[in-house]
């Protein structure tokens, strides 16, 4: 009614009708003070650097619950804003820590940290395994759409597999193999650990390598040491492999020598199609002491359910949780994580206060997801992945959040993973209309795609899109960008001065807000399922679901 007297008045009242275009009023309720403001209150010092299971949580979690009400969306699971993600935390004594590889020409033994980091995911006090036969099992991949078994022909239960990272046609440049340079799902340590536990080794070790991980040893040595967060499953995390961890390239170099291998030909091989396993003829020992603590910490969720089918749910993820406070560290210890997800979580509120402007909500539901426990490893989207509201094969797509551009406005965006589902089609029709354009990812080699949030719902097959700033600044251009990128990663990633600064830029996170908005409205209001592209490690899991979402009900 009010759209037909609008179009009759429109020559009359230009302005009043554009007010009234539902989607300028949402794009207008993203402002840069708006995210300024929200930042300023998760990144201070009273939110503790928001450490999951910390008061930090509480404060968090206390002022989403309330912004989300404030805007009148609905709780988002149940009668409940939260969802409580059970946590275990499992803390290594580095001074317990051995581990030794026997063979007919001596023993070899790697000191824990310097030169090899391992863990067990068990809920164990003590896990040793003790002189388990070495199989060296190249890039440890069992992947069918690219015609890959590094398992095939050989039986590793009760041994130990020791791996490459990355896969094979990183490892070539060859782009017949797999995707070539940019790293697949296959290259991620998280999925060659999990493979090892499915073929049922006792332990499982990765070679380190810079370039092919994506980062030096030291990130490998900082990231598993003091209290590791896991989530546990029925099994008490009993099917993961007794132990896991990384070897550096120079301690596996020994390790192969002892053997009576090269290394170097090793790896030449297991980049080769048809290679075969290799039996080490070593013997492995390792053992570890824990101390095991259960937290609890918690996904917040708001929704805005869908006017027509409210079955049917597109999800916007941002983690809300960073580092905490490390009282061991000289003068500032509270790590405030203003960009690392202040900016994202702010984004999450400016769109849940974009579609609360509409005049009315889209015909599927969008759910408003802060999670939890992204910096120890995907843990609360994991479980929110695992333990639905909305069941995998009525979510839409998920769009993600983590880190915003909060150095002005670019000509581009970043598509994190470009070319792996439909929904980049989206992206790249939002951008034009903003008189814009898609940027792939520059480093697909170094995996980003896997490493935050939307990646734990592509695991259970929903499409998942992650767009990360752009680099070409509208005034200052791309190498300024990549400059002052650099100097970011390098100053304040992960420290305690990652701080709000009154002179970041935030009309760039404005625009990438609506453009995010955009996208999110039209799989909102349409009845589309997009889907990963054909050759994609997810689309036959997304097909299957799909297919029994929409076959007709059997009689019985
Ligand atoms: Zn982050």
């Amino acid at each position: 009614m009010r759209l037909s007297l609008c179009c009759i008045l429109i020559g009359l009242l230009p302005l009043a009708c554009q007010t009234a275009d539902p989607i300028r009023t949402a794009h207008e309720a993203i402002t840069p003070e708006l995210l300024a403001e929200h930042i300023q209150v998760l990144a201070s010092d009273a939110f503790l650097g928001r450490a999951p299971a910390s008061p930090g949580e509480e404060k968090t979690v206390t002022y989403l619950v309330e912004q989300f009400q404030t805007l009148g969306l609905r709780p988002g699971n149940g009668d409940r804003y939260t969802q409580e993600v059970p946590l275990s935390e499992i803390t290594a004594d580095p001074s317990s820590a051995q581990m030794e590889v026997r063979g007919r020409r001596g023993r070899l033994q790697f000191r824990y940290g310097d030169e090899a980091m391992f863990w067990t995911k068990r809920l164990v006090s003590d896990v040793s395994v003790t002189g388990s036969d070495m199989v060296f099992v190249g890039y440890g991949i069992v992947a069918p759409e690219y015609g890959w078994n590094d398992y095939a022909g050989v039986d590793v239960r009760g041994k130990t597999v020791v791996m490459l990272v990355n896969d094979p046609g990183y490892a070539t440049g060859d782009s017949t193999l797999f995707t070539g340079r940019a790293m697949t799902y296959y290259g991620r340590w998280t999925y060659k650990f999990e493979e090892a536990a499915r073929q049922g080794a006792a332990a499982a070790l990765i070679i380190h390598e810079t370039g092919p991980a994506g980062y030096p040893w030291a990130v490998v040595e900082g990231s598993w040491s003091g209290p590791q967060f896991t989530l546990v499953n029925a099994q008490q995390n009993r099917d993961r492999c007794a132990i896991e961890g990384w070897l550096t390239y120079e301690a596996a170099q020994r390790l192969f020598e002892l053997a009576g291998q090269d290394l170097t030909q090793l790896k030449a091989a297991a980049a080769r199609p048809g290679f075969q396993a290799v039996p080490l003829n070593l013997r492995f020992s390792a053992s570890l002491r824990n101390t095991i603590r259960e937290v609890r910490s918690q996904n917040v969720l708001a929704l805005l359910p869908g006017r027509e089918r409210p079955d049917e749910v597109v999800i916007y993820t941002a983690h809300w949780d960073h580092l905490g406070v490390d009282p061991s560290l000289p003068g500032d210890s509270i790590y405030n994580g203003a960009l690392d997800n202040a900016t994202g979580t702010a984004g999450l509120l400016a769109l849940a206060r974009a579609f609360t402007a509409l005049p009315e909500p889209p015909a599927r539901s969008v759910l408003f997801l802060a999670v939890t426990a992204e910096e120890q490893g995907l843990l609360g989207s994991a479980y929110y992945a695992t333990h639905p509201v909305f069941p995998p094969e009525k979510t839409v797509a998920v769009l993600n959040m983590d880190g915003l551009n909060v150095l002005g406005p670019m000509r581009d965006v970043t598509v994190i993973g470009y070319g792996l589902s439909e929904l980049d089609d989206y992206a790249a029709a939002a951008a034009e209309a903003q008189g814009r354009y898609l940027r792939p990812d520059p480093e697909p080699e170094k995996g980003y795609y896997y490493r935050s949030d939307h990646f734990s719902f592509a695991r259970v097959g929903i499409p998942a899109l992650y767009l990360d700033a752009g680099i070409d600044h509208v005034t200052h251009g791309s190498e300024w960008t990549l400059a002052r990128r650099a100097e970011y990663v390098e100053r304040h990633y992960h420290k305690p001065s990652d701080e709000y600064d009154p002179a970041w830029d935030l009309r760039g996170a404005v625009e990438d807000l609506r453009l995010f908005f955009d996208i999110g409205y039209r799989l909102a209001n349409g009845t589309d399922f997009p889907n990963w592209r054909e050759g994609t490690p997810f689309r036959a899991l997304r097909d299957r679901q799909r297919a029994q979402a929409t076959a007709p009900p059997t009689t019985p």
